[in-house]
């Protein structure tokens, strides 16, 4: 199969590269002319485990190609990926499609032969019908199907997603359409992979109803550590009692700082917009973003409780930026409500995280970043865990402390023991378990 692909981010990066694996022919195409001389210079923009060598090597074989050329990828294309960004409007919080249309619209002048038009970028319901009337309006000749492909990768282990997915969702009910989507995933066949075929309709709803439905888990685990304060009980014993009965399952029930990321924040907010505007308000979707909203700002709240009410004037360690470990994507994420927030109050911040910090330092004033987890720390009032990195799971202890100038852990992902902490003369506060 020959396969283009527009708009080379995340996903477009991951998907592309993958199809590669799978042994297809693929070209991935941007606008933005500096990221694609980057890659094709074997410099990769995102970090992503895994993702560079996978690259490397389909591009050495031939099988992946980088260009700004959306005509001529789009015109020897079977299949043509729209994975361009589809970012919170201003306002209103529906998805904005700006660079869906702008994208399809070039690709209308281009097709050639029959082809399959996939859009892999999360889309209100609605959007794949748009995108086929673009089409129609501005090729009228042009043979396609308008396919809606949602992906489901997770950043920081997209390439084990992408490669062993639970299901690859496909929606369009044509039959030359859905040969062509079966033969792109049949190496999937192999691990027995369902491939659902839906209306497009179904299909794009899909991808929104279950990114609103982990959201959902991840703000009633963490609404459930709020109370387990209260009562004290312990969250973990909680959600693995409940995460062991099946019809519940045991992920995404680790409480934390409140949801971010490129996704979750976004999708529920652009699905509570559809439901609106199509008359059936979705209560429980709002409720869960204006619960996750505040509880960002709660955990600055958190900080400074732990620093004895103020943190005015005093110094604050922080490890972790990023949304969530493994990524180097700051979109969203809770350092970016709390962070600002302890500066407000008059914290000075010394903050490290491994991949975050370019982006970081685009998107954080008055922080003082440093080059390693210690160097955060000499003269510190509190230490703040914002993002579980596998590097801060070990810190020595005793290190730390004789760094710090008073010995205060905020640890908003749990990662280290309560009673581990209070032994080695810790104040140390955590999500949901007795102090
Ligand atoms: P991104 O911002 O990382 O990448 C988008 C890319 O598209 C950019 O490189 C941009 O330059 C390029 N682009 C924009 N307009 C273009 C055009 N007309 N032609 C060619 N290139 C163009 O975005 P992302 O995180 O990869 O997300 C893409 C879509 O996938 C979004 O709809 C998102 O909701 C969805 N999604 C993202 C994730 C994730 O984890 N990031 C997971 C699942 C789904």
């Amino acid at each position: 199969m020959h396969i283009a692909v527009i708009g080379t981010g995340y996903v477009g990066l991951v998907s592309g590269t993958c199809f590669s694996e799978f042994g297809h022919d693929v070209i991935c195409i941007d606008t933005d002319a500096e990221k694609i001389d980057k890659l094709n210079a074997g410099d990769i923009p995102i970090f992503e485990p895994g993702l560079q060598a996978m690259i490397e090597k389909n591009a050495r074989s031939g099988y992946l190609k980088f260009g700004t050329d959306l005509q001529s990828a789009v015109a020897g294309a079977d299949a043509v990926f729209i994975a361009v960004g589809t970012p919170s409007r201003r306002g209103d919080g529906q998805a904005d499609l700006t660079y869906v249309y702008a994208a399809t619209k070039e690709i209308a002048s281009a097709l050639t032969g029959y082809t399959v038009v996939v859009t892999k970028s999360t889309v209100p319901v609605g959007t794949g019908r748009e995108v086929e009337r673009i089409l129609r309006e501005t090729n009228p000749n042009a043979d396609f199907d308008v396919v809606s492909n949602p992906e489901f990768l997770r950043e920081g282990a997209a390439i084990e997603d992408f490669m062993r997915p639970d299901r690859v969702i496909v929606g369009t009910l044509e039959k030359r359409a859905q040969e062509v989507m079966s033969a792109i995933y049949r190496p999937l066949s192999l691990f027995q992979t369902p491939l659902v075929f839906t209306s497009l309709e179904s299909s794009e709803l899909t991808k929104y109803a279950g990114n609103a439905f982990l959201a959902t888990k991840i703000t009633f685990i963490n609404e459930m550590a709020d109370l387990c304060e209260k009562v004290g009980a312990d969250v973990h014993d909680v959600a693995r009692g409940i995460g062991l009965d099946r019809r519940i399952g045991a992920k995404f029930l680790h409480p934390g700082p409140g949801f971010g990321g490129s996704c979750f924040p976004k999708d529920t907010r652009a699905l509570y917009q559809t439901s609106v505007e199509e008359g059936a308000p979705l209560r429980i979707v709002d409720t869960v973003i204006s619960i996750n909203e505040k509880r960002k700002m709660d955990m600055a709240a958190r900080v400074i409780d732990a620093c004895g009410g103020s943190v005015s004037g005093k110094q604050i360690a922080v490890l972790g930026l990023t949304f969530k470990p493994d990524t180097d994507d700051m979109r969203e994420s809770p350092s970016l409500d709390i962070l600002p927030a302890l500066v407000a109050a008059g914290a000075s911040i010394r903050a490290y995280d491994p991949e975050g910090m370019e982006e970081a330092r685009k998107l954080l004033e008055n922080i003082d970043f440093c080059k390693s987890s210690y160097a955060t720390l000499e003269g510190a009032n509190a230490l703040v865990i914002i993002t579980e990195w596998n590097e801060f799971r070990a810190l020595d202890l005793a290190r730390v402390k004789s760094m710090m100038k008073t010995p205060v852990m905020v640890d908003l992902r749990n990662i280290y023991d309560p009673r581990d902490m209070a032994l080695k003369g810790f104040t140390y506060r955590s999500i949901g378990r007795p102090n």
